[in-house]
């Protein structure tokens, strides 16, 4: 088999309602980048790069595709090599390997079609039917009434079955941060798994004086308490704390997590499928985290086509680390306004009382609509 053809689909849309995390950055418009690769054997396959869409679909279009013309998707590795290789020189991380992770996707998706399995079946197996979801939410609209706008979120999802979800925090005024999180956790009640998400808002003073008190509230997880760079600050953060510190959301590749883990600067790394470099590179980073006895929970913000994505890689993790109660691997189920996720498969992914159904057909079992995909297409 040979692929013929590499088309970078750019989509946005407007948002209704803006949202923001701490950072303060609105949410005015959702992008997607959707890689379609198509094969001499006519399969057409799907992946998914995460960040701004035009970037992923300049370097595809410019670096990648014309050296993927003819190759054999079943080559997943020398490709992935390969590509990498040919943007090393001036891109690391970020965007490149981003740009990577949707064409790595894409062949496991080629492969499982050809083969008629499901991605999972091919990386390992399944540990799990089913992977339990949380739900992310909890930005900052309105922000006279920040407590209000949050219980009612939590009931909504409470209501929807969700065990765990997860909050923003971060407004510069610890009390204010810390008064929402009450609030939620006193509508909730105890037996909801709370985690927090700081998008590295936060000194390293800043984030101990939180956490503390996030403890407090039993709280499961302190997200990107500190600015990614500051490796040394995690390792600050984390000794400090009793509770979990996650990150990782904004690294890639192997090498940048071993570079984590070797400093044991989190206790769980969240590498993201469509960002960290793939089905591929990700289920390296995910051997890296076992071997250090810290937990691999992956970030998810895609399309339906990266949520599949993560799906799949979600039942082929192991529960780490090595103890009696290990966590388990979480799926970042992501609540805001995204037509991409909601609409772009025919069959959309949905969950039941907090838990998603592994999908069984073949590839990653995603029927991209092309409706939609025509929609929402930058030309
Ligand atoms: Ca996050």
């Amino acid at each position: 088999m040979k692929i013929t053809d590499v088309i970078a689909h750019q989509l946005v849309v407007k948002v209704d309602e803006p949202f923001t995390s701490a950072r303060g950055q609105y949410y005015k418009t959702k992008g997607a980048c959707v890689v379609e690769i198509v094969t001499d054997s006519g399969l057409v396959v799907w992946g998914d790069c995460y960040g701004p869409a035009a970037v992923s679909r300049s370097i595809i279009e410019s670096v990648y595709k014309p050296a993927l013309i003819g190759l054999d998707p079943f080559d997943v590795e020398p490709i992935w090599e390969m590509l990498y290789n040919k943007i090393k020189d001036y891109g690391l991380s970020g965007m490149t390997i981003s740009a990577i992770s949707g064409v790595d996707i894409a062949l496991w998706d080629i492969i499982g079609k050809a083969l008629g399995q499901p991605v999972h079946k091919l990386i390992g197996g399944s540990f799990r039917k089913k992977v339990q979801a949380y739900a992310t939410g909890f930005y900052f609209k309105n922000f006279d009434r920040m407590n209000d706008e949050a219980v009612e979120e939590a009931l909504g999802y409470q209501a929807q079955g969700f065990k765990a979800i997860k909050m923003k925090i971060g407004l510069g005024n610890h009390r204010k941060d810390i008064s929402r999180v009450e609030a939620v956790r006193k509508a909730v009640g105890d037996d909801m798994e709370i985690m927090v998400d700081a998008n590295h808002s936060f000194t390293v003073p800043q984030a101990i004086t939180i956490g503390r008190e996030l403890e407090r509230l039993g709280v499961s997880w302190f997200e990107e308490p500190v600015s990614p760079e500051d490796l040394d600050g995690y390792v600050e953060v984390s000794q400090a704390l009793d509770m979990a510190v996650a990150g990782g959301e904004n690294e890639f590749t192997k090498y940048g997590f071993r570079r984590i883990l070797a400093a044991r600067a989190m206790d769980i790394v969240q590498p993201d499928v469509c960002a960290a470099g793939g089905i591929t590179e990700c289920k390296k980073i995910a051997a890296l985290a076992q071997a250090s006895a810290i937990a691999c929970v992956p970030h998810a913000w895609g399309t339906a086509i990266g949520l599949a994505a993560t799906i799949h890689y979600l039942a082929s993790l192991p529960e780490t680390p090595m103890c009696l109660f290990p966590i388990s691997p979480l799926l970042e189920y992501e609540q805001t306004f995204n037509p991409f996720r909601d609409q772009l498969a025919k069959e959309p992914i949905t969950h039941k009382d907090g838990y998603v159904d592994v999908c069984e057909r073949p590839g990653l079992g995603v029927d991209v609509d092309r409706a939609i995909l025509d929609k929402y297409r930058v030309k």
